[in-house]
């Protein structure tokens, strides 16, 4: 049996279909009930299987792998960091994943404090005392690395689900 083994990432956009065509009535939007069902099964059986610290990895490592793709297929505005955090907000907005804000960012240092309300991942999850966007973190890190060609630690700092009203990440640049 063919077996999809693989020791790098072969995804690319083209593996999203033509959505128009595959979908002529139900078309490229679905509830977020939907989503979620997906991402918090998929994190279930991925945490009793491989662990919390494994799960969390893979989580991360995919919304990395997402923000790299979403930055080559969707941006335009990549010669600038300001229009390219601007175009971001509209594309984040545009395609219903948040509400996405720069609470403080030293352009230089490249260090960042972004909020994300309304967050697709967790808004108005039950309160659980942990902060769960390890996708978002690593989105988050694909997008900016992409853009800039460096790396960066992002880190979820608040979350709806620890009690917060938006999810708040800390970025500055990997060591
Ligand atoms: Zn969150």
């Amino acid at each position: 049996m063919f077996k999809e083994e693989r020791t790098e990432s072969m995804f690319d956009w083209s593996m999203l279909g033509d959505i128009s065509e595959g979908r002529p009535n139900l078309g490229p939007t679905m509830n977020v009930a939907v989503y979620r069902l997906m991402q918090f099964t998929l994190r279930d059986v991925l945490i009793r299987d491989y662990g919390v610290e494994a799960a969390e990895h893979i989580l991360y490592s995919a919304g990395e792998e997402a923000g790299r793709h979403l930055y080559r297929n969707v941006i335009t505005k990549k010669d600038d960091l300001t229009e390219f955090i601007g175009e971001l907000q509209q594309v984040l907005k545009d395609l219903s994943i948040g509400i996405l804000r720069v609470e403080a960012a030293d352009l230089k240092a490249l260090t960042f404090t972004l909020t994300v309300a309304e967050d697709l991942d967790c808004s108005g999850l039950p309160i659980c005392g942990e902060e769960i966007c390890k996708y978002d973190e690593g989105f988050i890190q694909g997008l900016l690395s992409e853009h800039t060609g460096r790396n960066f630690l992002v880190r979820e700092i608040d979350c709806w689900c620890s009690g917060d009203r938006v999810c708040r990440f800390d970025v500055k640049p990997a060591a």
